[in-house]
Protein backbone atom coordinates (compact mmCIF):
# COMPACT_ATOMS: atom_id res chain seq x y z
CA UNK A 1 0.00 0.00 0.00
CA UNK A 2 1.41 3.45 -0.91
CA UNK A 3 0.60 6.76 1.19
CA UNK A 4 0.63 10.09 1.09
CA UNK A 5 2.88 11.98 4.04
CA UNK A 6 1.42 15.12 4.70
CA UNK A 7 4.49 16.45 6.26
CA UNK A 8 5.50 19.95 7.11
CA UNK A 9 3.50 21.85 4.11
CA UNK A 10 6.16 24.21 2.59
CA UNK A 11 3.85 26.15 0.46
CA UNK A 12 0.94 26.85 2.25
CA UNK A 13 1.26 27.37 6.16
CA UNK A 14 -1.83 28.10 8.42
CA UNK A 15 -3.97 31.13 7.07
CA UNK A 16 -3.08 30.31 3.52
CA UNK A 17 -5.54 28.46 1.19
CA UNK A 18 -6.55 25.46 2.14
CA UNK A 19 -5.18 22.96 -0.95
CA UNK A 20 -6.70 19.38 -2.20
CA UNK A 21 -5.91 16.74 -4.79
CA UNK A 22 -8.83 17.18 -7.37
CA UNK A 23 -9.98 14.24 -9.50
CA UNK A 24 -10.71 16.08 -12.94
CA UNK A 25 -10.70 13.39 -14.83
CA UNK A 26 -9.06 9.79 -16.03
CA UNK A 27 -5.72 9.63 -14.73
CA UNK A 28 -6.28 13.24 -13.89
CA UNK A 29 -5.50 14.75 -10.37
CA UNK A 30 -4.89 18.59 -9.69
CA UNK A 31 -3.78 19.83 -6.31
CA UNK A 32 -6.30 22.87 -6.31
CA UNK A 33 -7.66 25.12 -3.20
CA UNK A 34 -10.40 23.83 -1.46
CA UNK A 35 -13.11 25.69 0.14
CA UNK A 36 -14.33 23.57 3.20
CA UNK A 37 -17.85 23.79 4.79
CA UNK A 38 -18.45 26.20 7.90
CA UNK A 39 -17.15 23.96 11.41
CA UNK A 40 -20.45 23.80 12.55
CA UNK A 41 -20.40 23.23 16.77
CA UNK A 42 -20.51 19.33 16.37
CA UNK A 43 -17.22 19.46 13.73
CA UNK A 44 -13.36 19.55 13.86
CA UNK A 45 -11.26 20.95 11.58
CA UNK A 46 -8.02 18.38 10.98
CA UNK A 47 -4.47 18.91 9.17
CA UNK A 48 -4.30 15.90 7.24
CA UNK A 49 -0.71 14.40 7.88
CA UNK A 50 -1.25 10.80 6.40
CA UNK A 51 -2.92 9.09 3.79
CA UNK A 52 -3.16 5.97 2.72
CA UNK A 53 -4.46 4.92 -1.43
CA UNK A 54 -6.92 2.45 -1.44
CA UNK A 55 -8.25 -0.16 -4.29
CA UNK A 56 -11.32 1.83 -4.57
CA UNK A 57 -9.46 5.18 -5.06
CA UNK A 58 -7.16 4.07 -7.19
CA UNK A 59 -10.29 2.54 -9.60
CA UNK A 60 -11.96 6.24 -9.62
CA UNK A 61 -8.22 7.48 -10.48
CA UNK A 62 -8.37 4.93 -13.42
CA UNK A 63 -12.25 4.86 -14.32
CA UNK A 64 -13.52 7.81 -12.71
CA UNK A 65 -16.03 5.43 -11.13
CA UNK A 66 -16.12 2.57 -8.89
CA UNK A 67 -19.21 -0.07 -8.83
CA UNK A 68 -22.32 2.11 -9.08
CA UNK A 69 -20.24 4.96 -7.63
CA UNK A 70 -19.77 7.47 -11.02
CA UNK A 71 -17.73 10.43 -10.76
CA UNK A 72 -19.54 12.90 -12.52
CA UNK A 73 -18.09 16.70 -11.42
CA UNK A 74 -14.35 17.31 -9.88
CA UNK A 75 -13.85 15.48 -6.28
CA UNK A 76 -11.51 15.79 -3.65
CA UNK A 77 -9.74 11.98 -3.69
CA UNK A 78 -8.79 9.74 -0.46
CA UNK A 79 -10.35 8.68 2.51
CA UNK A 80 -7.80 6.51 4.52
CA UNK A 81 -6.03 9.13 6.82
CA UNK A 82 -5.45 10.64 10.31
CA UNK A 83 -4.03 14.50 11.27
CA UNK A 84 -4.39 16.78 14.13
CA UNK A 85 -6.81 18.15 15.29
CA UNK A 86 -6.83 21.90 14.19
CA UNK A 87 -9.86 23.51 15.70
CA UNK A 88 -12.77 22.17 17.15
CA UNK A 89 -16.66 23.65 17.17
CA UNK A 90 -18.01 25.48 20.24
CA UNK A 91 -19.83 22.01 21.60
CA UNK A 92 -16.61 19.49 21.39
CA UNK A 93 -15.26 18.65 24.60
CA UNK A 94 -14.17 15.07 23.64
CA UNK A 95 -11.10 16.76 21.19
CA UNK A 96 -8.20 19.19 21.19
CA UNK A 97 -6.64 21.18 19.58
CA UNK A 98 -3.65 19.72 18.98
CA UNK A 99 -5.22 16.06 19.43
CA UNK A 100 -3.31 13.10 17.13
CA UNK A 101 -6.31 11.07 15.35
CA UNK A 102 -7.57 8.76 12.71
CA UNK A 103 -10.26 9.62 11.09
CA UNK A 104 -13.39 7.43 10.31
CA UNK A 105 -14.51 8.46 6.73
CA UNK A 106 -18.13 7.90 6.46
CA UNK A 107 -21.47 9.99 7.94
CA UNK A 108 -24.42 7.96 8.29
CA UNK A 109 -27.46 9.86 8.42
CA UNK A 110 -28.20 8.40 12.40
CA UNK A 111 -31.80 9.29 12.05
CA UNK A 112 -32.75 5.56 9.77
CA UNK A 113 -34.05 2.49 10.83
CA UNK A 114 -30.47 1.06 10.10
CA UNK A 115 -28.50 3.87 11.75
CA UNK A 116 -30.74 3.55 14.75
CA UNK A 117 -30.62 -0.27 14.84
CA UNK A 118 -26.29 0.17 15.01
CA UNK A 119 -26.12 -1.08 11.44
CA UNK A 120 -25.11 2.38 10.28
CA UNK A 121 -22.69 1.19 7.61
CA UNK A 122 -25.44 0.34 5.58
CA UNK A 123 -27.44 3.42 5.98
CA UNK A 124 -28.39 4.99 2.32
CA UNK A 125 -27.61 8.65 2.93
CA UNK A 126 -24.09 7.69 4.28
CA UNK A 127 -21.70 10.33 3.05
CA UNK A 128 -18.65 9.10 2.32
CA UNK A 129 -14.78 10.50 1.99
CA UNK A 130 -14.05 10.15 -1.94
CA UNK A 131 -16.88 8.71 -2.75
CA UNK A 132 -18.71 10.47 -5.51
CA UNK A 133 -20.59 12.97 -4.98
CA UNK A 134 -18.50 13.39 -1.67
CA UNK A 135 -15.44 15.22 -1.31
CA UNK A 136 -12.60 13.03 0.30
CA UNK A 137 -9.55 13.68 2.37
CA UNK A 138 -6.89 14.37 0.54
CA UNK A 139 -6.08 17.96 1.42
CA UNK A 140 -4.13 20.19 3.75
CA UNK A 141 -7.27 20.39 6.10
CA UNK A 142 -10.77 18.51 5.99
CA UNK A 143 -13.79 19.73 8.41
CA UNK A 144 -15.30 16.08 9.81
CA UNK A 145 -17.65 15.40 12.57
CA UNK A 146 -16.07 14.66 16.01
CA UNK A 147 -17.65 12.07 16.94
CA UNK A 148 -16.00 10.64 13.54
CA UNK A 149 -12.23 11.47 14.88
CA UNK A 150 -10.30 9.20 17.38
CA UNK A 151 -7.90 9.62 19.76
CA UNK A 152 -4.32 7.94 18.70
CA UNK A 153 -2.15 6.82 21.42
CA UNK A 154 1.29 8.22 21.48
CA UNK A 155 2.90 4.51 20.52
CA UNK A 156 0.80 4.63 17.26
CA UNK A 157 1.78 6.98 14.52
CA UNK A 158 -0.17 9.10 12.23
CA UNK A 159 0.34 6.36 9.65
CA UNK A 160 -0.71 4.12 11.67
CA UNK A 161 -3.50 5.90 12.49
CA UNK A 162 -4.34 5.92 8.21
CA UNK A 163 -4.12 2.58 8.24
CA UNK A 164 -6.98 2.22 10.80
CA UNK A 165 -9.11 2.15 7.68
CA UNK A 166 -8.34 -0.79 5.69
CA UNK A 167 -7.87 -2.96 8.88
CA UNK A 168 -10.99 -2.20 9.57
CA UNK A 169 -12.48 -3.83 6.80
CA UNK A 170 -11.07 -7.42 7.98
CA UNK A 171 -12.06 -6.71 12.11
CA UNK A 172 -15.60 -6.08 10.54
CA UNK A 173 -15.10 -9.26 8.73
CA UNK A 174 -13.74 -11.29 11.25
CA UNK A 175 -16.55 -9.98 13.83
CA UNK A 176 -19.28 -10.79 11.18
CA UNK A 177 -17.37 -14.32 10.78
CA UNK A 178 -17.31 -15.05 14.51
CA UNK A 179 -13.62 -15.65 14.03
CA UNK A 180 -12.20 -16.56 17.99
CA UNK A 181 -9.22 -19.24 19.16
CA UNK A 182 -11.32 -22.31 17.68
CA UNK A 183 -11.82 -20.97 14.49
CA UNK A 184 -9.43 -22.13 11.40
CA UNK A 185 -9.42 -20.11 8.15
CA UNK A 186 -8.76 -19.75 4.95
CA UNK A 187 -7.91 -16.27 3.01
CA UNK A 188 -8.06 -16.87 -0.56
CA UNK A 189 -6.25 -13.36 -2.33
CA UNK A 190 -3.14 -12.13 -0.71
CA UNK A 191 -3.84 -8.41 -1.87
CA UNK A 192 -3.96 -5.56 0.10
CA UNK A 193 -7.42 -6.44 1.92
CA UNK A 194 -6.47 -10.48 2.43
CA UNK A 195 -3.83 -9.16 4.45
CA UNK A 196 -5.46 -7.07 6.84
CA UNK A 197 -7.86 -9.86 7.30
CA UNK A 198 -4.92 -12.36 8.05
CA UNK A 199 -4.01 -10.06 10.83
CA UNK A 200 -7.36 -9.40 12.05
CA UNK A 201 -7.89 -12.78 12.30
CA UNK A 202 -4.73 -13.54 13.97
CA UNK A 203 -5.75 -10.87 16.57
CA UNK A 204 -9.06 -12.47 16.97
CA UNK A 205 -7.08 -15.63 17.60
CA UNK A 206 -7.93 -17.47 14.87
CA UNK A 207 -5.19 -20.51 15.31
CA UNK A 208 -4.25 -21.73 12.28
CA UNK A 209 -4.79 -19.19 9.01
CA UNK A 210 -4.12 -20.54 5.31
CA UNK A 211 -3.67 -18.00 2.23
CA UNK A 212 -3.92 -18.87 -1.22
CA UNK A 213 -3.26 -16.31 -4.22
CA UNK A 214 -1.83 -16.86 -7.76
CA UNK A 215 0.97 -14.41 -6.88
CA UNK A 216 3.67 -16.07 -5.14
CA UNK A 217 5.60 -12.52 -4.16
CA UNK A 218 2.32 -11.66 -2.29
CA UNK A 219 2.46 -15.11 -0.45
CA UNK A 220 5.51 -14.37 0.62
CA UNK A 221 4.34 -11.02 2.14
CA UNK A 222 1.76 -13.11 3.84
CA UNK A 223 3.62 -15.65 5.22
CA UNK A 224 6.25 -12.19 6.66
CA UNK A 225 3.12 -10.93 8.17
CA UNK A 226 1.90 -14.85 9.69
CA UNK A 227 0.05 -16.58 7.64
CA UNK A 228 1.00 -20.68 8.72
CA UNK A 229 1.02 -22.34 4.92
CA UNK A 230 0.45 -20.21 1.79
CA UNK A 231 -0.91 -22.16 -1.27
CA UNK A 232 -0.31 -20.88 -4.81
CA UNK A 233 -3.50 -21.11 -6.72
CA UNK A 234 -4.14 -20.66 -10.68
CA UNK A 235 -6.31 -18.61 -12.55
CA UNK A 236 -7.90 -22.15 -14.20
CA UNK A 237 -11.61 -22.96 -12.84
CA UNK A 238 -10.91 -26.34 -13.41
CA UNK A 239 -8.24 -26.63 -10.87
CA UNK A 240 -10.45 -25.91 -7.59
CA UNK A 241 -11.28 -29.92 -7.07
CA UNK A 242 -7.56 -30.20 -6.82
CA UNK A 243 -6.49 -27.08 -4.94
CA UNK A 244 -9.52 -27.75 -2.93
CA UNK A 245 -7.76 -30.66 -2.13
CA UNK A 246 -4.47 -29.38 -1.43
CA UNK A 247 -5.67 -26.70 1.10
CA UNK A 248 -7.42 -29.14 3.00
CA UNK A 249 -4.36 -31.04 3.59
CA UNK A 250 -2.32 -28.56 4.42
CA UNK A 251 -5.19 -27.22 6.97
CA UNK A 252 -4.64 -30.34 8.43
CA UNK A 253 -8.48 -30.10 10.10
CA UNK A 254 -11.74 -28.76 8.45
CA UNK A 255 -12.00 -25.14 7.74
CA UNK A 256 -14.51 -23.21 9.50
CA UNK A 257 -14.30 -19.98 7.97
CA UNK A 258 -12.94 -18.93 4.44
CA UNK A 259 -13.12 -15.46 3.10
CA UNK A 260 -12.92 -14.68 -0.62
CA UNK A 261 -11.13 -11.45 -0.41
CA UNK A 262 -11.33 -11.32 -4.34
CA UNK A 263 -14.43 -12.21 -5.58
CA UNK A 264 -14.01 -14.25 -8.59
CA UNK A 265 -16.02 -17.61 -9.92
CA UNK A 266 -12.74 -19.05 -9.31
CA UNK A 267 -12.30 -18.00 -5.95
CA UNK A 268 -15.67 -18.22 -4.07
CA UNK A 269 -15.94 -21.67 -5.65
CA UNK A 270 -12.81 -22.97 -4.24
CA UNK A 271 -13.64 -21.04 -0.75
CA UNK A 272 -17.30 -22.56 -0.87
CA UNK A 273 -16.04 -26.24 -1.73
CA UNK A 274 -13.03 -26.09 1.17
CA UNK A 275 -15.40 -25.04 3.88
CA UNK A 276 -16.56 -27.74 6.24
CA UNK A 277 -20.11 -28.78 6.61
CA UNK A 278 -21.97 -25.87 8.91
CA UNK A 279 -18.51 -23.36 8.68
CA UNK A 280 -19.28 -19.74 6.89
CA UNK A 281 -17.89 -18.13 4.23
CA UNK A 282 -17.49 -14.64 3.66
CA UNK A 283 -17.38 -12.36 0.87
CA UNK A 284 -15.17 -9.57 0.58
CA UNK A 285 -14.10 -8.69 -2.11
CA UNK A 286 -16.00 -7.77 -5.52
CA UNK A 287 -14.18 -8.22 -8.40
CA UNK A 288 -17.36 -8.89 -10.10
CA UNK A 289 -20.59 -8.00 -9.52
CA UNK A 290 -22.56 -11.24 -10.26
CA UNK A 291 -20.58 -14.72 -10.23
CA UNK A 292 -21.34 -18.32 -10.80
CA UNK A 293 -20.32 -20.67 -8.23
CA UNK A 294 -21.78 -23.82 -6.37
CA UNK A 295 -23.58 -22.33 -3.93
CA UNK A 296 -26.42 -25.58 -3.81
CA UNK A 297 -23.91 -28.13 -2.81
CA UNK A 298 -22.05 -25.76 0.29
CA UNK A 299 -26.31 -24.72 1.22
CA UNK A 300 -27.11 -28.52 0.92
CA UNK A 301 -23.92 -29.10 3.74
CA UNK A 302 -25.50 -25.98 5.60
CA UNK A 303 -22.14 -23.52 5.11
CA UNK A 304 -23.32 -20.20 5.69
CA UNK A 305 -22.90 -17.09 3.44
CA UNK A 306 -22.01 -14.35 4.42
CA UNK A 307 -21.44 -10.64 2.74
CA UNK A 308 -19.36 -7.27 4.36
CA UNK A 309 -20.11 -3.84 3.60
CA UNK A 310 -16.85 -1.32 4.45
CA UNK A 311 -17.17 -1.68 8.67
CA UNK A 312 -19.04 0.06 11.83
CA UNK A 313 -17.36 0.82 15.25
CA UNK A 314 -14.34 -0.44 14.03
CA UNK A 315 -11.90 2.37 15.07
CA UNK A 316 -11.66 1.89 18.70
CA UNK A 317 -10.66 -1.79 18.30
CA UNK A 318 -8.02 -0.91 15.52
CA UNK A 319 -6.24 1.85 17.71
CA UNK A 320 -6.59 -0.89 20.89
CA UNK A 321 -4.55 -3.84 18.86
CA UNK A 322 -2.04 -1.10 17.11
CA UNK A 323 -1.81 0.27 20.51
CA UNK A 324 -1.09 -3.19 22.11
CA UNK A 325 1.22 -4.60 19.25
CA UNK A 326 -1.41 -7.28 18.81
CA UNK A 327 -1.30 -5.99 15.05
CA UNK A 328 1.75 -4.80 12.88
CA UNK A 329 0.68 -2.69 9.88
CA UNK A 330 3.71 -1.04 9.32
CA UNK A 331 4.86 -3.91 7.03
CA UNK A 332 1.88 -2.88 4.96
CA UNK A 333 3.07 0.90 4.31
CA UNK A 334 5.35 0.52 0.90
CA UNK A 335 5.86 3.74 -0.19
CA UNK A 336 5.75 7.48 1.19
CA UNK A 337 5.14 10.44 -1.14
CA UNK A 338 4.77 13.96 -0.39
CA UNK A 339 1.97 16.29 -1.08
CA UNK A 340 2.71 18.22 -4.11
CA UNK A 341 1.54 17.87 -7.62
CA UNK A 342 4.37 15.36 -8.69
CA UNK A 343 4.66 13.26 -5.97
CA UNK A 344 0.63 12.90 -5.58
CA UNK A 345 0.97 12.19 -9.53
CA UNK A 346 3.73 9.49 -8.74
CA UNK A 347 1.67 7.82 -5.72
CA UNK A 348 -1.12 7.53 -7.67
CA UNK A 349 0.96 6.34 -10.71
CA UNK A 350 2.21 3.97 -8.52
CA UNK A 351 -0.78 2.60 -6.94
CA UNK A 352 -2.37 2.50 -10.29
CA UNK A 353 0.79 -0.17 -11.98
CA UNK A 354 0.62 -2.16 -8.34
CA UNK A 355 -2.89 -2.84 -8.84
CA UNK A 356 -2.52 -3.94 -12.29
CA UNK A 357 0.32 -6.45 -12.04
CA UNK A 358 -2.49 -7.92 -9.53
CA UNK A 359 -5.40 -6.84 -10.75
CA UNK A 360 -7.28 -10.12 -9.55
CA UNK A 361 -6.54 -9.07 -6.18
CA UNK A 362 -7.29 -5.42 -6.40
CA UNK A 363 -11.44 -5.75 -5.47
CA UNK A 364 -13.17 -2.12 -5.23
CA UNK A 365 -14.30 -2.18 -1.58
CA UNK A 366 -17.71 -0.22 -2.51
CA UNK A 367 -20.66 -0.93 -3.88
CA UNK A 368 -23.82 -0.39 -4.05
CA UNK A 369 -27.71 -1.69 -4.91
ZN1 LIG B 1 -9.98 2.13 1.85
ZN1 LIG C 1 -29.00 6.23 8.32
Amino acid sequence: MSGVTGGEDKEHRNGEENMAAWLLGIKTLKIQPYHLPALGPHDVKVQIKALGICGSDVHHFKTMRCANFIVKKPMVIGHECAGIIDEVGSHVKSLAVGDRVALEPGISCRQCDLCKNGRYNLCREMKFFGSPPNNGSLANKVVHPAYLCFKLPDNVSLEEGAMCEPLSVGIHACRRANISPETSVLIMGAGPIGLVTLLAARAFGAPRVIIADVDDCRLSIAKNLGADEIIQVSTNIQDVGEEVVKIQNAMGSGIDVSFDCVGFDKTMSTALNATRSGGKVCLIGLAKSEMTAPLTPAAAREVDVIGIFRYRNTWPLCIEFLKTGKIDVKPLITHRFGFSQQEVEDAFETSARGGAESAANEPCDYHED
